[in-house]
């Protein structure tokens, strides 16, 4: 490439100098013509005579001008001669045949042109200027007619010619050594761009690459960001910002095209938390998500996670005509299998809520997920594991929840949640050795009960409150009735884990105790976890703190949600209250006898006191005092007492003062 592109500069270049030096030799052949043209008037204006110059004359001017005489190397020789018409030379004779049939066609025809041309002759480069001499005057014809002793020529012939030669060999040598050397130069500053341009292009190769590659890598980072934005990290499902702008594109697209709406949460996902660790709560979730986008995917519809073991999907289904009921057993179809984690068989069981909307309807894609959570929640409340979908029922039961929950705080400034007492036995002596205090709210002549109200205050965040109000009016009580020296009894109290987390929850207790002047050792704290607590230590330590004052702990409703085995391993309990699902069959139920067996066993390995709730029938009393527990409460014994009660019922016991020792004693 660069040899020929330094080729053809050079093939320029001496095509442009050869025809260059061609011209001014062509130029110059004819000036010799004209200087001895010039050298003949003069002759003859010095002579005086103007028309007569004799040939002879112009042959010694041709001779004179002739410059072959000794030219440089490089330069071009030049020769002039005359030759006459073939047949009647003077002096000078052409011999060469070709210039004298050239000369002839002149003869022949005088107002041909002048010839010019260049040939290589024996290896030289001759260039020549070939044109007639014509005979002008009467003079030139006289003087060569008498020459050739004939009445040869008259004016206007032709006699010969004038034939100029420049041998150009020297030149087109210098023009090719000259092209040689442009084509070095050429070769060298050809190639020294060329390299140089190589180098640039490199650079802006290399250069662009990099920003191809930073492009890239930018792009990249750009759509991972974006991901990232609009999914779930862990399970790449939609995160709850899509979910809402798909769902919101779902709602407002086909006219008469039903939306469902589903909220998944998995059941019992801490106890996996618990039991295997984060890696095996997220395995159980990328599981949850993979078969749940499977499903939803078929559907056209989109899954989302929205945190921790919350799930979310919309699908569209055919007017309301489409059954929501189908999405929601697939799903729970689809979970039914367990799944394998490090060699164990983990469950996947869910509950989910659905709500079904259109743009027919006023409902917002906000409203929706608030029916399906209000639809899971009373999954969640009735058993778990199964779908519900929203209906009026549910729609009721949200209206009267959300006005309890305007309600409660009110209620609880006003002091109108009141406790009531039940009592609790010795099961051994049948005496009674403590009351629980339990909460009840009168709301427009209705009894509310606990189950109702105490899941609202626990999300409203206002339970500390609440037990704190209960604990109040109970605590007075019972300090009343241990004072009065007719009996002495301790007081169970209702602290949900919950309210463990204001910081003052010991010093609240404590100056509780202190206006009320109940003995810290009558009171036993009844700790329920009816919602999950992910800070137990908290717990723990402030139920240290408040045993270094004498004050006890129980643990409530063992053996349900999430008062299990693995809080009993940690200190700060003295007592286990065993959950009456343990007891409701016992009579009949050898599960339920050899249940009941075990947890004895490990309370009293642990030496915990054990108190049996929810004893209904003296068989039910029996079995669990021939088990070894310690204190029984029930309907067996007493309902729930209004604190007017309470005194008639102590009167109507056996004295009860050694009862307290059976918990000091544990
Ligand atoms: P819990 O602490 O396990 O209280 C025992 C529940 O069983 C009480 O229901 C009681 O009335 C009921 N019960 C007692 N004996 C029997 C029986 O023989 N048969 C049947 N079927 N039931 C019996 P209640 O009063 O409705 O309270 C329900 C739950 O609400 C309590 O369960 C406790 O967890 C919670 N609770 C009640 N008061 C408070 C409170 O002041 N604070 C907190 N945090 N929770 C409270
Ligand atoms: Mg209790
Ligand atoms: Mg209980």
């Amino acid at each position: 490439m660069v040899i020929a592109a330094a080729l053809l500069f050079a093939t320029g270049f001496l095509a442009v100098s050869w025809r260059v030096a061609t011209a001014t030799e062509s130029d110059q052949r004819l000036r010799l013509v004209e200087m001895t043209n010039s050298f003949v008037s003069i002759y003859a204006e010095t002579r005086g005579d103007s028309t007569t110059v004799p040939a002879t004359f112009r042959r010694m001017g041709i001779d004179h001008f002739t410059l072959n005489r000794s030219p440089s190397a490089t330069q071009a020789s030049k020769s002039i001669r005359m030759p006459g018409r073939p047949g009647f030379e003077l002096e000078t004779v052409e011999n060469d045949e070709r210039l004298r049939s050239i000369i002839q066609e002149y003869v022949d025809d005088p107002a041909k042109s002048v010839r010019e041309e260049h040939r290589l002759e024996n290896s030289r480069m001759i260039a020549r200027t070939i044109f007639p001499s014509i005979a002008t005057s009467e003079s030139c014809t006289s003087c060569h007619n008498s020459a050739l002793g004939a009445e040869v020529y008259k004016t206007g012939d032709v006699m010969g010619a004038f034939v100029v030669e420049s041998d150009l060999t020297p030149v087109m040598w210098k023009n090719f050594l000259n092209a040689c050397g442009v084509f070095i130069a050429a070769l060298l500053v050809i190639s020294w761009l060329a390299r140089r341009e190589q180098k640039r292009m490199a650079t802006v190769v290399s250069t662009l690459e990099k920003r191809v590659v930073l492009e890239q890598q930018k792009f990249e980072a750009e759509a991972k960001a974006k991901f990232l934005m609009a999914h779930d990290s862990l399970t790449g499902l939609a995160n709850r910002k899509m979910f809402h702008d798909k769902l919101e594109e779902m709602i407002d697209g086909v006219e008469g095209v039903g939306t469902i709406v589903g909220l998944l949460d998995l059941d019992d996902f801490k106890d996996v938390n618990d039991t295997f660790g984060h890696g095996g709560g997220d395995a159980q979730l990328k599981e949850v998500a993979h078969r749940l986008s499977e499903i939803i995917d078929l559907k056209g519809g989109v899954a989302a996670r929205f945190g921790g073991d919350e799930f979310a999907f919309v699908v569209n289904v055919d007017g309301f005509s489409g059954d929501p009921s189908s999405v929601g057993d697939d799903i729970i179809q689809a979970m039914q299998e367990a799944f394998e984690y490090e060699s164990m068989q983990l469950n996947l069981r869910c509950s989910i809520g659905l709500a079904i909307g259109s743009s027919l309807t006023d409902l917002t894609p906000n409203d929706l997920i608030k029916a399906a959570d209000a639809a899971l929640y009373v999954v969640k409340s009735t058993g778990k594991h199964g779908y519900r979908l929203y209906d009026d029922a549910i729609k009721a039961s949200v209206g009267r929840r959300n006005n309890l929950a305007a309600q409660l705080p009110v209620a609880i400034a006003e002091h109108e949640i009141r406790a009531v007492l039940q009592p609790q036995v010795c099961l051994e002596t049948h005496r009674v050795v403590g009351f629980e205090a339990l909460a009840r709210w009168r709301y427009n002549d209705e009894e509310i009960l606990p189950a109702e109200f105490i899941p609202i205050a626990e999300e409203m965040g206002i339970i500390r409150a609440l037990d704190l109000a209960v604990l109040k009016c109970a605590a007075e009580l019972v300090a009343r009735q241990n004072r009065s020296g007719k009996a002495l009894v301790s007081l169970s109290a209702n602290i949900s884990a919950a309210s463990f987390y204001s910081d003052d929850l010991c010093d609240a207790i404590l100056m509780i105790l202190a206006d009320t002047g109940l003995s810290p050792k009558a009171l036993m704290l009844e700790v329920t976890e009816s919602v999950s607590i992910d800070d137990w230590d908290r717990v723990q330590t402030a139920l240290q703190r408040l045993g270094e004052h004498g004050i006890r702990a129980s643990l409530d409703d063992f053996g349900t949600g999430y008062s299990s085995l693995s809080y009993l391993k940690q200190s700060g309990f003295d007592e286990i209250k065993i959950d009456r699902s343990f007891i409701t069959e016992i009579a009949t139920s050898e599960d339920q006898q050899f249940l009941f067996h075990s947890i004895m066993s490990i309370a009293s390995g642990l030496n915990k006191i054990v108190v049996v709730e929810g004893i209904e029938t003296q068989e039910q009393a029996d079995f669990v005092s021939l088990q070894g527990a310690q204190i029984g409460q029930g309907y067996y014994y007493s309902k729930p007492l209004e604190f007017s009660d309470v005194e008639d019922f102590m009167e109507s016991c056996h004295d009860s003062s050694d009862m307290v020792d059976i918990r000091t004693t544990a």
